[in-house]
């Protein structure tokens, strides 16, 4: 089964700590999407998840890493990258900005699906990186941008509805 089911892959890149394998474990357990269809997770690959998007099923691939594979082949990009940091540590921020300008040197800007996403955010008192200063990095790579708390469940299923929303943008726009 699922033959007529576009595989993407998605690739999360994000310092350590960032909470990168907690929102795949997160978007591995979601069983329902508010407004959308059902989610379905698929036993023989842990990461990889089944998303019903408009009357279209499309299973998502995740892969995470800490810096953009320097080997990686620009045919073998992933579909998506989510450019990952944590509010409470800057230095994760500035990891996305390095990561977020290779992607550009590789021309990955026009044809990839690209959302910034800064996580933790129930860890108010503790921020470091400003709502605005996230909007900014991301607007000036003209990337998606979402807030997220991967412990307190919040926005993690708009995000993965999100990343398959922006991929089949960037396909129709090929
Ligand atoms: P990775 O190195 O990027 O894969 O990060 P992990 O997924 O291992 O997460 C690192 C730590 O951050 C773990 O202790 C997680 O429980 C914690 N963590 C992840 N997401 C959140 C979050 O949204 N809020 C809080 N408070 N902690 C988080």
């Amino acid at each position: 089964h699922h033959s007529d089911v576009r595989t993407y892959r998605v690739a999360i890149i994000g310092a350590h700590g960032v909470g990168k394998s907690a929102m795949v474990g997160q978007f591995m357990s979601s069983d329902c999407i508010n407004a959308y269809d059902r989610i379905r997770n698929d036993d023989t690959d842990p990461e990889s998840v089944f998303v019903m998007l408009n009357g279209e099923e499309s299973e998502l691939v995740f892969t995470y890493c800490s810096n953009i594979k320097v080997e990686m082949n620009r045919n073998e990009l992933p579909d998506a990258f989510v450019m990952m940091y944590s509010v409470i540590d800057k230095n994760s921020f500035k990891t996305t900005e390095d990561e977020l300008a290779r992607l550009q040197n590789w021309d990955a800007l026009r044809s990839r699906a690209i959302i910034v996403v800064g996580n933790k955010i129930d860890l108010v008192r503790s921020r470091a990186v400003s709502t605005q200063d996230g909007k900014c990095l991301a607007c000036a790579y003209r990337a998606k941008f979402m807030e997220v708390s991967v412990v307190i469940n919040h926005n993690v299923d708009e995000l993965l509805v999100g990343i398959l929303t922006q991929i089949r943008l960037k396909e129709e726009l090929q």
